[in-house]
């Protein structure tokens, strides 16, 4: 770990006068915190003992109450989406095809012809209702230029007929794996793309210039920093030596504020500037991963991270996993794992798992999936204390932007199990405020090889947060805030 940037010196300081939440294993362990001028934590503990230990001439910023915590670790992010959706027309909330359409006129009266309109988002399931927008419908607003609107959930596209042309999708040829394209009766094709594994990125070619992109992914990270996020895994499954190489350049000159590590598609690239912890299996919906790809992976001493967001998938993956022989198992995490059914909880601890789970989904999503007729309790979704319960490790991600980034969103969620719509959803699986924060802080950390985040310790990165409130007493006891974000050692300024 090699925070803060290289060559970069300050002050030795030191924050005091707020209980200071060092990580789940010591808990609260004083009520100050030195950084040094290498930016890392000179010492923590007790005021008095850090006044000693401090470097020589540190100056002391004293704080009114609150509650220093290691700053917010996110073990499933995909920042090149979350820059791309910065940069397209915003779909959250669109409830009818004519406001879509809308958004589209309008942002497609703006472009020269040729450019592309990119909306981001959008989500065809409205409270019990399918919005079904077509390729025709696109035209008929935007003719001229390729429009390309992407489903929430990052796994299928809408274009129109110019989007499609430029994919190469209008006529019948071989498919990246993973892409489908959707045909009415007639066998033309209705818009919609399933692009399960990414594979139709490269064929919808760049929409914006790098330099846009750039500034995208530069203020993505500064409003993630100011929220306290000082650390993310990204989770696409197309991080190819490229995309891991395009990542730490991104890193290495500044433009994200974050420590930045990758789950890698195939095997990981031998010589990389970022931690890659495990490889990234994507199996087809409904099925689990190939064992031989696990025995290989964990043969080459790598980890594995399996995307699985059904319960089919999820009896899939524990088949496969119990066909591994125990000693030839390495470390598993499994993402989303969004249903999970009582009697598989054991199994999943017995795998040595760590789930990835994301409670910002239920704050932005649980109304539409409580309103859905669907044959599986609502218990069963995006469980907590369930796996903990288990004896499974678990960690929270965002998986933005497919779902909210602010990590305070998703930390009152997981202890209130609340949606935006004020319902509770699965509200057995609420935990407690400190365990909240550990799986937003250490425990994501430890299953994203960013080892050192996610805790406060002496020699450690200087990254912390101090919230404003009484977070441990839990949410309904006033308002919790972000007061302050140091991230290398240095207090970051505040908005906008
Ligand atoms: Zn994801």
């Amino acid at each position: 770990v090699s925070d803060p940037a290289p060559g970069s010196r300050r002050a030795a300081w030191a924050l005091v006068g707020a209980p200071v939440w060092a990580g789940p294993e010591r808990g609260i362990v004083g009520n100050a915190v030195a950084f040094d001028s290498s930016g890392r934590v000179a010492a923590v503990g007790r005021e008095h003992d850090v006044r000693a230990r401090a470097p020589r001439g540190a100056e002391v910023v004293r704080l009114d109450g609150g509650l220093v915590v290691p700053g917010f670790v996110d073990a499933h992010v995909h920042l090149r989406a979350c820059a791309s959706a910065l940069l397209s027309v915003d779909a959250d909330g669109v409830d009818s095809v004519g406001r879509l359409l809308d958004l589209v006129a309008r942002a497609a009266a703006g472009r020269l012809p040729g450019a592309w309109v990119r909306v981001a988002g959008f989500e065809p399931r409205v409270l019990g209702r399918e919005l079904m927008p077509t390729r025709r419908e696109l035209d008929q607003v935007a003719p001229s230029c390729p429009v390309g609107v992407r489903h929430r959930s990052l796994h299928a596209w809408l274009l129109n007929s110019a989007g499609l042309r430029v994919a190469g999708l209008s006529r019948p040829a071989p498919l990246p794996r993973g892409v489908l394209v959707l045909r009415d009766e007639a066998g033309e094709p209705t818009g919609w793309v399933m692009d399960h594994a990414g594979g139709l990125r490269a064929r919808l070619g760049t929409a914006w210039p790098p330099v846009a992109l750039e500034e995208a992914v530069a203020e993505w990270s500064r409003i993630r920093l100011r929220e306290g996020l000082v650390a993310l895994a990204d989770a696409s499954a197309s991080n190819g030596p490229d995309q891991l190489a395009q990542l730490a350049q991104w890193r290495a000159r500044g433009l994200l504020a974050q420590h930045v590590a990758a789950l890698s598609a195939g095997q990981a690239p031998a010589s990389t500037a970022l931690e890659v912890p495990a490889r990234k299996l994507l199996p087809e919906p409904g099925s689990g991963p190939d064992p031989a790809m696990l025995l290989e992976a964990w043969g080459a001493g790598q980890g594995v991270a399996v995307h699985c967001a059904d319960l089919e998938g999820l009896g899939a993956l524990l088949e496969a996993v119990e066909r591994v022989p125990a000693g030839c198992r390495g470390p598993l995490r499994i993402e989303h794992a969004s249903q999970c059914p009582p009697e598989w909880l054991p199994r999943v601890a017995r795998c040595g798992a760590t789930v990835v789970t994301h409670p910002g989904f239920v704050h932005a999503h649980g109304d539409r999936y409580l309103a859905v007729e669907r044959p599986l309790p609502a218990g069963w979704l995006y469980r907590m204390r369930s796996w903990l319960v288990a004896g499974v490790r678990l960690a929270v991600g965002s998986d933005a932007p497919a779902g909210p980034v602010a990590p305070l969103t998703a930390w009152r969620t997981a202890i209130t199990r609340r949606t935006r719509g004020g319902q509770v959803l699965g509200g057995d699986e609420s935990v407690g405020p400190a365990t909240a924060l550990a799986a937003m802080t250490a425990w994501a950390a430890d299953c994203s090889g960013l080892g050192g985040y996610g805790r406060i310790a002496e020699g450690g990165p200087g990254a912390a947060v101090l919230l404003e409130g009484e977070p441990l007493a839990g949410v309904g006891h006033g308002e919790v805030r972000v007061g302050m974000v140091v991230a290398g050692g240095t207090i970051v300024p505040a908005g906008p």
